[in-house]
């Protein structure tokens, strides 16, 4: 029996993927312990892992206080790390210098605990999630095997070109070096070996990496090692059967981190008001819905839907592209009208446009979604292409291939 721990970063996009190999490494009779926050503990123990709570190292917590920004003397505890301030969400993942600071206080402080557990627990191998970084630098300090969970595209010098950044993004990280360095020198300082921001952040062909796509769907996939999985999405079947109540269904979600969009959604219920398709929209909880005044009656909102069951009776999905949302709507063969925000979800979109299964959203005007969602209806080769990707999601070994990578890297 081999002991295995996990680190996620308190995303269900990046948590969703990772349940179905703990629940393969429970079955198989190995002992797993994920290190989490508390909104996930049911989800991972029924997956079979033994759950820890980071809540209490939450940095994000600190995020936008009254000293830094407005906002915060309102929330909560234990609630940030889900719901950080819309300001601060939309820094984190465009500000290089930023993140790694969040990155770099988290990391220091679950040293104690972690450094300390791992000592009692001495686990075979550390599975930590790419953005959960704190999971990399403890096995590095450790000597422990290292797998990284990626829940996006694997990146390296060739993929990166799908994953263009801003010339602007692209500036204020060259700008932020400095401060990133200085942030890293901390981590060295209680004995992290990590020299550049690099060692964290990418993973090189040494590096054992799940990567929860597709080989067809991964772009420049022959260019990684075989130390790449590419174990391909594990989605569960639908848990009940949406009723359609038109013939045509278009399901609308901007995700769960950056969705307080109210703008986008009175565009989307201007677009496609009193027409014969049925739209399904899925908010979020940050937004008041009383701001997008009274609904047609061909168009429902809801905070969250049970999105699996959504895509299987769905006919397009308009989304701006988390990678968990397009893999489950490949899967369910529904073609995607696409409008990313961030340059990950850029990327995703990129790729999905290039396999033919998407159409990118040039604006986000009524009449702009409106065209795009007629053309998309009324365009059967797109509906074909996202058929061709779910085929190749379902040749892959899904989680009983993670949880062998896992294995061979315990064996080691
Ligand atoms: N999701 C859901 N219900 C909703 C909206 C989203 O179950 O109403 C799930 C969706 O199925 C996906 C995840 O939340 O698994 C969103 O992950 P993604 O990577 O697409 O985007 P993120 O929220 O991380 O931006």
């Amino acid at each position: 029996m081999s002991r295995i721990v996990f680190f996620c970063i308190p995303a269900h996009g990046h948590t969703n993927p990772t349940l179905g190999v703990v629940r393969e490494l429970a079955l198989r009779g190995h002992q797993v312990r994920y290190y989490s926050y508390d909104a996930f503990r049911e989800k991972i123990e029924q997956a079979g892992a033994e759950f820890v709570s980071c809540d209490k190292y939450d940095i994000t917590q600190q995020m936008s206080r009254p000293e830094s920004g407005p906002g915060a003397a309102q929330r909560k505890p234990g609630t940030a790390l889900q719901a950080p301030d819309s300001q601060d969400a939309a820094r984190i993942g465009k500000d290089l210098a930023f993140s790694t600071k969040l990155l770099v206080d988290t990391t220091l402080a679950l040293d104690d605990m972690v450094c300390r557990d791992m000592a009692l627990f001495r686990p075979d191998c550390i599975v930590a999630d790419s953005m959960a970084v704190w999971g990399k630098a403890v096995a590095l300090k450790l000597g422990i095997p290292f797998v990284s969970s990626t829940t996006t595209f694997a990146f390296n010098q060739y993929s990166a070109k799908i994953m263009k950044q801003s010339f602007r993004e692209m500036t204020n990280m060259l700008l932020s070096m400095p401060k990133i360095n200085r942030e890293l020198k901390r981590l060295r300082d209680v004995g992290y070996p990590i020299k550049s921001i690099l060692d964290i952040l990418q993973n090189d062909n040494q590096t054992n990496t799940i990567v929860y796509t597709s080989p067809e769907f991964q772009p420049c996939a022959d260019t990684f090692s075989d130390r790449y999985a590419f174990v391909g999405p594990s989605i569960r079947p639908p848990s009940f059967r949406i009723k359609k109540e038109k013939s045509r269904l278009v399901y609308i979600s901007m995700g769960t981190v950056n969705n307080n969009l109210p703008k986008f959604y009175r565009n989307c219920i201007s677009a496609l008001g009193g027409t014969d398709i049925q739209v399904i929209m899925s908010v979020g909880s940050c937004l008041d819905t009383r701001k997008l005044g009274s609904l047609p009656e061909n168009i429902s909102i809801f905070e969250s839907v049970d999105q699996i069951a959504v895509l299987s009776a769905a006919d397009a999905f308009l989304s701006h592209c988390g990678m968990n949302s397009v893999s489950e709507s490949l899967y369910y063969q529904v073609p995607l009208i696409m409008h990313p925000l961030t340059s990950e979800q850029k990327g995703v979109a990129a790729r999905t446009a290039q396999l033919g299964a998407g159409l990118l959203l040039k604006k986000e005007s009524p009449a702009q979604i409106r065209r795009a969602v007629d053309y998309m209806l009324s365009n059967p080769s797109y509906r074909k292409n996202a058929a061709k990707i779910s085929d190749s999601f379902k040749r892959c070994g899904g989680a009983k291939s993670a949880a062998d990578k896992i294995l061979k890297a315990c064996a080691v």
